[in-house]
C-alpha cells in the first residue's frame, strides 16, 4: 500500500468515527427523557456486578486467617490491636474516613488468681469431684496465652451449696412443668439445665425467678453433637471438655448496664453495681458434657419425661439432690468473676454519599470474640473486610454511592451488644433522622447447607432480587443462582413459593438499630439444614475450638460460601445506598402485618368464652391492617408514575419509605421494656434470640388462663390491641400523599 492510500484510509476512518459519535450524541439527546432512567439503572447494575465480582475467596480466607491468630476478648489489648489494624486497612482500601470510637462500659472477667469451678462435696465438706478449669488447647495453639477459661460473663460472685434440680433447657415451659406438674420447688437449690433452644440469659432469669441460688449450664451431646462427625480437630463436633462461654444478662436492649439510655463516655453518670441493669443475682457457670456426667449420674428423684432426656448415658433424674446413698453429698459452686468498667473501641468507617450524604446505610458487625473467633464473629468480620476492599476498588474507578455508607466493627457484642448499643445511643438523633437501613454482619456461617435471611418485611423483595444475581456457592451448582439453590433447600412454609425469610429476633448488634430506633434491618448467613441437624447454633459455639482451621477444613474449604454471604451483605448495602428509589417494599410489610394479626388473633381465640365475656375484639387491628394495605398499594402505584426528573419528588417518596420502619416505634416502649420500642417486633420475653410479632399483645395474652385476676389481664390485652391498631394506622397514614 502506498503512503497516500494509507493516509486516505486514515482520514476515512476518522470521518466515520466522528460521524458515528455525533449521530450517537444526537440520538442520545432526543432519546434522553425516556432513556435517562434506564441508563442510570444500567450504571447501577454495571457497578453492582463489578462490586460483587471483585469479592474473592482467597482474600476472604486471608482476612479470616489474619484476624483469628490471637484471642481478642473485648477490653483486651489484643482486641485494640485488631481494631487498629482494621482502621489502617480500611483507610488503605480507600474509605473517606475511619474513626476509633471508645466507650467505658461494664465488662466481666474471671479472677485470674481464684479460678471458677463446681465441686461435689461430701458430708465433711471435702471436694470429691471438681469440674475442669479450662478446655484442652487445640493443636497449633499450645503456646497461646490469654485464653479465657469458660465462664458466664456477669455471673454474681459466691459459693452457694445445695442440692441439684435438673430443669431440661430451663425454658419458661420447663419451669412451668417442674413447678405445676411435678410439684418440685427449686428455692434454695442449684438448678442444672442444658444449653440450647433459647438465649442463656433467659434460662438464668427463669432460675432466679424460681428461687434458685445458683445455675449450672451444660452442653448435652443431644444438642451439640452431629451424628457421624468427629470432635474437633478431626471434625466439627464439640469435644467432651468444650464448654460454651457467654453473657447471662437480661438487658432488654439497655446496652451498658451502668449507663442505660446514654453513651458511656468519660463524663457520663454511672449507676452503682447494685443498680446496674440486667445483672443476675446468683452465681452461674457453664460446663462441658464430660463434667456434666459426673454431676448428673448420681441424681435421684423422679425419672423425667422423654423430651427432657439428652444423649448422655445417665438417667436425667430431676432431683432434688443425689440418690439415697449419696444424700449427704452436695454441689458447691465457686465463682469469683469480677465486673469491671473497661474501655472498648468501635471502628467506624465512612464513604460519603455523592447526592444524599445525609442518608445513611450501615453495615455493622462485631469484632470481639470469646477466644479466636474463627466463626463467631470473624467469619463475618472477614466478609465485611472484603466488602470494604471491594467498595474501595469501585471508589478508585470513579464510583461514589448516592447515599453515605457506614461500616462498623463493633466491640463488646459478646457482653450484651454493648459497643453497637452505645454508638446507637451516642448517635440516636442523627440515626433517627437519617438512617435508611442497617445490615448486620455477625458470623457469616453456622452450617454448610444454605442461606439464612432474617429481615424486616420491607426488605424481602430486595433480598429476592439480589440473590437472583448471585451464583450458588455449592459444588455442582455453577450455573444456578443463589436464589434457586436456597429455594430448593428451604421453602417458605405455607402461602408462597419462595425461599424462607424469617423475622428478626435479637442476640446480635442489629438490636438497638431495629428495635430501639426503628431502622429497617436485616441479617444473612450460611446455615445448617434445620430439618436434619437438630443441634443448637453449631457444636463448638463460643469455645476455644472456633479456629481458622475449623472453617478452612470443615465449614467452607473453598471459601465460596463466605463469598456468597459477602455478596449478599455487600449487595444489600450497595443497592440501598446507590438506588435512586429506595428498594423497600411497603406491600410486603402489609402482607406480613396481616399474617401477624391473624396469628395473634388466633392466640386470643384459644379463650373464646373470656373473649366474649370481656368483649375483646381484634376488629380495630384488622381495620388498621386494611388501611395499611390500601396505603401501601397506593404508594407503590404512585411510585410507578413518579417524575424521576424531579429530585424533590424522588426525595419525598424515598423519605416516606425510609421513615416507614420508624413509624412502628412507640416512644413509650413495651411494658417494662423501655428500650424495646418497636410495636410489631420484639425479642421474645422467653427467648432473646427469637422474634415475637405484636409482642405487646402476645405478652398480655401469655398464660392468661392462669391469671389470678382475669378481668385486669384482659383489660391489658384490650389496651395492647388498641396500641397496635393505632400504630399500624399511623404508619399507614405516613404512606399517603403528603398533601
Ligand atoms: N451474641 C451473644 C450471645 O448470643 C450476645 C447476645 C446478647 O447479649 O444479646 O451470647
Ligand atoms: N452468633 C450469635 C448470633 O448471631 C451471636 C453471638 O453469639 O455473637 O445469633
Ligand atoms: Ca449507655
Ligand atoms: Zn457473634
Ligand atoms: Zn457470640
Amino acid at each position: 500500500m502506498s503512503r497516500e492510500s494509507r493516509l486516505i484510509r486514515w482520514i476515512w476512518w476518522i470521518l466515520v468515527v466522528t460521524a458515528l459519535f455525533f449521530l450517537g450524541f444526537i440520538i442520545g439527546w432526543f432519546a434522553k427523557p425516556s432513556h435517562a432512567n434506564s441508563e442510570k439503572h444500567k450504571d447501577v447494575n454495571k457497578y453492582l456486578k463489578e462490586f460483587l465480582d471483585e469479592m474473592q475467596t482467597d482474600r476472604i480466607r486471608e482476612h479470616l486467617r489474619k484476624l483469628t491468630q490471637l484471642p481478642h476478648l473485648a477490653g483486651t489489648e489484643q482486641n485494640l490491636k485488631y481494631a487498629e489494624q482494621i482502621q489502617k486497612e480500611w483507610l488503605e482500601f480507600g474509605l473517606d474516613s475511619v474513626e476509633m470510637v471508645p466507650y467505658d462500659i461494664l465488662l466481666s472477667y474471671p479472677n485470674k488468681s481464684q479460678p471458677n469451678y463446681i465441686s461435689v462435696v461430701d458430708h465433711h465438706g471435702s471436694e470429691v469431684f471438681n469440674t475442669s478449669l479450662a478446655e484442652p488447647i487445640p493443636p497449633g495453639y499450645e503456646d497461646v496465652s490469654n485464653i479465657v477459661p469458660p465462664y458466664s460473663a456477669f455471673s454474681a460472685k459466691g459459693q452457694p451449696e445445695g442440692d441439684l434440680v435438673y430443669v431440661n433447657y430451663g425454658r419458661t415451659e420447663d419451669f412451668f412443668q417442674l413447678e405445676r406438674e411435678m410439684g418440685i420447688n427449686v428455692t434454695g437449690r442449684i438448678v442444672i439445665v442444658r444449653y440450647g433452644k433459647i438465649f442463656r440469659g433467659n434460662k438464668v432469669k427463669n432460675a432466679i425467678l424460681a428461687g434458685a441460688k445458683g445455675i449450672i449450664m451444660f452442653s448435652d451431646p443431644a444438642d451439640y453433637w452431629a451424628a457421624g462427625v468427629q470432635p474437633y480437630p478431626d471434625g466439627w463436633n464439640l469435644p467432651g471438655r468444650g464448654a460454651q462461654r457467654g453473657n447471662v444478662l437480661n438487658l432488654n436492649g439497655a446496652g451498658d448496664p451502668l449507663t442505660p439510655g446514654y453513651p458511656a463516655k468519660e463524663y457520663t453518670y454511672r449507676l452503682s453495681l447494685e443498680e446496674g441493669v440486667g445483672l443476675p443475682s446468683i452465681p452461674v457457670h457453664p460446663i462441658g458434657f464430660h463434667d456434666a456426667v459426673h454431676l448428673l449420674k448420681n441424681m435421684g428423684g423422679p425419672i423425667p419425661p422423654n423430651n427432657w432426656k439428652g444423649a448422655l448415658n445417665v438417667s436425667y433424674r430431676i432431683g432434688p439432690g443425689f440418690i439415697e446413698d449419696l444424700k449427704s453429698h452436695k454441689v458447691r459452686m465457686n465463682i469469683h468473676t469480677n465486673n469491671q468498667v473497661t474501655r472498648v473501641y468501635n471502628v467506624i468507617g465512612k464513604i460519603r454519599g455523592a447526592l444524599e450524604p445525609d442518608r445513611y446505610v450501615i453495615l455493622g458487625g462485631h469484632r470481639d470474640a470469646w477466644v479466636f473467633g474463627g466463626i463467631d464473629p470473624m467469619s463475618g468480620a472477614a466478609v465485611v473486610h472484603e466488602t470494604v476492599r471491594s467498595a474501595g476498588r469501585l471508589l478508585g474507578k470513579g464510583w461514589r454511592p448516592r447515599r453515605t455508607i457506614i461500616f462498623a466493627s463493633w466491640d463488646a457484642e459478646e457482653f450484651g451488644l454493648l459497643g453497637s448499643t452505645e454508638w446507637a445511643e451516642d448517635n440516636a438523633r442523627l440515626l433517627q433522622e437519617r438512617a435508611v437501613a442497617y445490615i448486620n454482619a455477625d458470623s457469616a456461617i453456622e452450617g454448610m447447607y444454605t442461606l439464612r435471611v432474617d429481615c424486616t418485611p420491607s426488605l424481602h423483595t430486595l433480598v429476592y432480587d439480589l440473590t437472583k444475581q448471585i451464583v450458588s456457592p455449592e459444588e455442582g451448582e455453577e450455573g444456578v443462582s443463589l436464589y434457586e439453590s436456597w429455594h430448593k433447600r428451604d421453602k417458605w412454609t405455607n402461602d408462597r413459593d419462595a425461599p424462607r425469610i424469617s423475622k428478626l429476633g435479637s442476640g446480635s448488634d442489629f438490636e438497638a438499630y431495629f428495635i430501639r430506633l426503628g431502622i429497617a434491618a436485616g441479617r444473612a448467613r450460611y446455615t445448617k439444614n434445620k430439618k436434619t441437624e437438630r443441634y443448637s447454633s453449631y457444636p463448638v459455639y463460643h469455645t476455644v475450638y472456633e479456629t481458622f482451621e475449623i472453617v478452612e477444613k470443615f465449614y467452607d474449604p473453598s471459601f465460596r460460601r463466605l463469598r456468597a454471604v459477602a455478596q449478599v451483605r455487600g449487595g444489600l448495602i450497595y443497592l440501598l445506598a446507590d438506588s435512586e428509589l429506595l428498594p423497600l417494599d411497603a406491600n410486603e410489610y402489609a402482607h406480613s402485618l396481616r399474617s401477624y394479626a391473624q396469628i395473634i388473633a388466633g392466640v386470643a381465640q384459644r379463650n373464646p368464652d373470656q373473649m366474649e365475656l370481656y368483649k375483646v375484639s381484634f376488629d380495630s387491628l384488622f381495620s388498621a391492617v386494611q388501611n395499611f394495605t390500601i396505603a401501601a398499594k397506593g404508594f407503590h402505584e404512585r411510585l410507578q408514575t413518579l417524575n424521576r426528573e424531579d429530585p424533590l419528588q424522588v426525595r419525598i417518596m424515598n423519605d416516606q419509605l425510609m421513615y416507614l420502619e420508624r413509624a412502628f416505634i412507640d416512644p413509650l416502649g413495651l411494658p417494662g421494656r423501655p428500650f424495646y420500642r418497636h410495636v410489631i417486633f420484639a425479642p421474645s420475653r422467653h427467648n432473646k434470640y427469637a422474634g415475637e410479632s405484636f409482642p405487646g399483645i402476645y405478652d398480655a395474652l401469655f398464660d392468661i388462663e392462669n391469671s389470678a385476676d382475669p378481668e385486669t389481664s384482659w383489660k391489658e390485652v384490650k389496651r395492647q390491641i388498641s396500641i397496635a391498631a393505632f400504630t399500624v394506622h399511623a404508619a399507614a397514614v405516613t404512606l399517603t400523599p403528603p398533601a
